[in-house]
This record gives structure tokens, C-alpha cells and sequence, in this order.
């Protein structure tokens, strides 16, 4: 079976709550079925070839990190806007999500480019939104319960090209006030939600898999389902701790 791809952007710097673990969730759930994968970590100064890639990820950081890799993300801005252009999927997590829109002015008024991935804008808040949170996803007709953690001073509002992630059910997410947590362009999804995110959410890791397996192969893939019980129970264990029941 093919070789997917994914690109690791930042490991160094943008990796809080155990945020990597994505990357061992999506390459495991890979192996199960089958397919090889390889992992290609990229960081200031590295070129992003648009044509070498299945699946982009980054992780969150504070505002510190994100002062360090913010200007050398828009470097690549343009390779990373042909890919998305082209059907790679993405996954930016938290100061991830914020980077991914035009622009973050974070904690000290400080203005940080973004790459124009997603259309929205953040701007740092004086309270931070901080704690477990549960949401009604939606991808391609599909709706599915998503439970994580977050921990973030932006406030992110969407503009009228991206659709939100889900509506929030417990919790903050985007700005704490509109309902809305994360954000969704052709197959670019960025998050506030940490944990790390996929595996209590095997619904969400598979959905970028197929993307992933589709760009590469060019068919949409029949995944074979797998176990889910292990996931399944830390979700619920995770979603009782928001107060909600399932
Ligand atoms: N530094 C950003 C904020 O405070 C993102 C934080 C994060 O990635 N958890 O909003």
C-alpha cells in the first residue's frame, strides 16, 4: 500500500500537552491498516515542497514560540497554500490555528503574521480560556462528538470562508462567546483542542487519514474499521469531566 507522507512542522517549538502525539495516532492507525508512512520534521529555515506531502501538522505553543517561527511559517507560506490548494490535508492545533489565519496579535499587542490557510484573525484576550472542552463536529455531512483541553489567551473569529470545526457544547473555544470552536478550508482543520487531540478522538484521526490516502493515491479510501474501545473510553472519560454524560 502507499507511502503517506506527513510533514511535522516545528516539533521544537510548537509542542505543548503532548501535542506530537498526534503524529504517533495517525502512523499507527496507518500501520493497522496497512499502509507505510513516513515522518518529515521541518523547522526554521527548511523548504516545504508542496508535492512531497499527504498530511501537514503543527502544534501549539505560547505566545514565546510563536514569535520564534512565526516570520519563517510565511516563508513558506505559498508552498503551504499550493498544498492545500492541491488537497493535502492539514491539522495546526491551537497557536497552530491562529498562525494558520491572517494574522495573531498575541498577549503584548504584538502583531504576528499569519499564512492565509484559514480565513480567520485572532487577538489575545486579558483572561485566558482555560479547561476541558466538548464539541458537535461536523465534516462532510458527517457529525461526530469531539472531546479535548484547552488553554488560550486569542480570541479567533472566523470569516465567511471557513466554516467552523463544531459548535460547542462544554467549554470555550474560538472566542468563548460565538459557539464556535476551530475551523475548516477544503481539508485544512486547525483547533484549540490539546490532549493531545486524536487519540480520545479516532472519528477525527481517520477523517484526515482518508484525505491524506485520497491525495496520495487519488481514490477516496474505504477504511478498514479498527478496536476503538481503548480511544472510546478515555473519550468518555474525558467527556464526563466536562460535566456532560456522552
Ligand atoms: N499562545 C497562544 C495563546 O495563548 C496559543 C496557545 C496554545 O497553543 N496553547 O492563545
Amino acid at each position: 500500500m502507499s507511502d503517506i507522507r506527513i510533514c511535522h512542522l516545528y516539533p521544537r517549538e510548537m509542542n505543548i500537552y503532548g501535542d506530537r502525539g498526534n503524529i504517533s495516532v495517525f502512523r499507527k492507525r496507518l500501520e493497522w491498516r496497512g499502509y507505510s508512512s513516513s515522518t518529515t520534521m521541518l523547522g526554521l529555515g527548511d523548504q516545504f515542497n508542496p508535492k512531497e506531502f499527504d498530511l501537514c501538522y503543527l502544534g501549539g505553543g505560547q505566545d514565546r514560540d510563536q514569535n520564534i517561527v512565526a516570520h519563517d511559517l510565511t516563508e513558506k507560506s505559498s508552498a503551504l497554500l499550493s498544498a492545500a490548494k492541491d488537497g493535502v490535508a492539514f491539522l495546526w492545533v491551537c497557536g497552530g490555528i491562529q498562525l494558520a489565519g491572517t494574522g495573531y496579535t498575541d498577549s503584548r499587542g504584538q502583531r504576528l503574521p499569519g499564512v492565509g490557510l484559514l480565513d480567520l484573525d485572532t487577538t489575545a484576550g486579558d483572561e485566558r480560556l482555560i479547561g476541558d472542552l466538548t464539541l458537535e463536529a461536523e465534516l462532510e455531512q458527517e457529525k461526530c462528538r469531539i472531546v479535548g483541553y484547552e488553554n488560550h489567551a486569542g480570541l479567533t473569529s472566523l470569516g465567511p470562508d471557513a466554516d467552523p470545526l463544531g459548535s460547542v457544547l462544554k467549554g470555550h473555544g474560538n472566542n468563548g462567546s460565538d459557539g464556535k470552536e476551530g475551523a475548516v478550508q477544503r481539508r485544512v482543520i486547525g483547533t484549540y483542542l490539546h490532549g493531545p487531540l486524536l487519540p480520545k478522538n479516532s472519528w477525527l484521526a481517520d477523517k484526515l487519514l482518508s484525505w491524506a490516502i485520497e491525495h496520495r493515491t487519488g481514490e477516496k479510501p474505504a477504511l478498514r474499521p479498527l478496536d476503538n474501545s481503548l480511544e472510546d473510553s478515555a473519550r468518555q472519560i474525558a467527556t464526563s469531566r466536562t460535566g456532560m454524560k456522552r
